[in-house]
């Protein structure tokens, strides 16, 4: 995206696992999603593959049509072209088995949810629900598929069914690595008494639905202050500290912002 780089101050410990070896550089929101935020020496080796690991499913996954309209690059090409299998429905329902490449994949789920319950004084060990999702289109529909081996070229009339494969816990995992990671670079640890999002972020334990779901505000928005296409913002509320998150937010109509509670502001002494 050709913007320079920003670095908060070096943090000196895994904001994981709290480990001081073998630390390595943290991207707040992975840089194939246009993240630009990195925190010096703050994460371990161990919890980096953890983390990375997500990322790559949700990068190949679901947020793939978000990086094609971003017009993101792909370190493998050969990934954009693998064939995967798609139904066609035509105007008369008539159902046809078809495949095209990644490449062509143009819809995403958009995942509303209600607020995170501690919110609201409840802690639960169930997983965020989603008050709303829908399909989003984020460019043209493709206009041939490969069927039986063929090119098989598509009408307007035809409807193209793409396998969505979305899994929510991944979804709010991922949004609680970036919501704390995100905390820390503006807050610093320091100002933390304590901190709910490791255990989740690490894959240890499910049930996140305490601390992850849509932006709980009184105040009726639509968008985060800030531009560019991914918003963030810490708000403190008595004494918990959340990361509000908006992501890719472009000129339709704007995508849901999530609120995640990173955990427990330290008493000022
Ligand atoms: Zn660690």
């Amino acid at each position: 995206m050709g913007q320079a780089k920003q670095r908060s101050a070096v943090i000196g410990e895994c904001i994981y696992c709290g480990s001081l070896n073998d630390l390595t550089d943290e991207h707040v929101l992975p840089y194939a999603l246009g993240g630009q935020l990195v925190l010096p020496k703050a994460s371990c080796k161990s919890c980096s593959a953890k983390t990375g690991k997500l990322e790559q499913k949700l990068l190949r996954g679901h947020w793939w049509p978000y990086r094609k309209m971003l017009g993101l690059q792909t370190r493998s090409p050969a990934a954009s072209n693998e064939l995967k299998s798609v139904k066609i429905i035509k105007a008369n329902g008539d159902e046809i088995s078809g495949e095209m490449p990644l490449e062509s994949f143009v819809a995403a789920i958009v995942f509303k949810l209600h607020p995170p319950s501690i919110l609201i004084g409840n802690e639960t060990s169930g997983e965020p629900s989603a008050k709303e999702t829908f399909l989003k289109l984020l460019g043209p529909m493709p206009s041939e598929a490969t069927v039986n081996g063929k090119l098989y070229p598509l009408t307007s009339s035809d409807k193209v069914e793409f396998p969505i494969n979305f899994d929510s816990r991944d979804l709010t995992r991922f949004l609680a690595k970036v919501a704390h990671g995100y905390a820390i670079s503006k807050e610093g640890i320091a100002a933390f008494d304590e901190f709910y999002l490791p255990e989740f972020i690490l894959g240890r334990t499910d049930g996140i639905q305490t601390y992850v779901g849509g932006y709980a505000s009184p105040i009726i928005t639509t968008t985060l202050p800030g531009g560019g296409y991914n918003r963030m913002m810490v708000r403190t509320r008595n004494d918990l500290i959340s990361t509000c998150i908006q992501l890719f937010v472009d000129k339709g109509d704007p995508p849901p912002i999530y609120e995640v509670v990173v955990g427990r502001k330290r008493a000022s002494t």
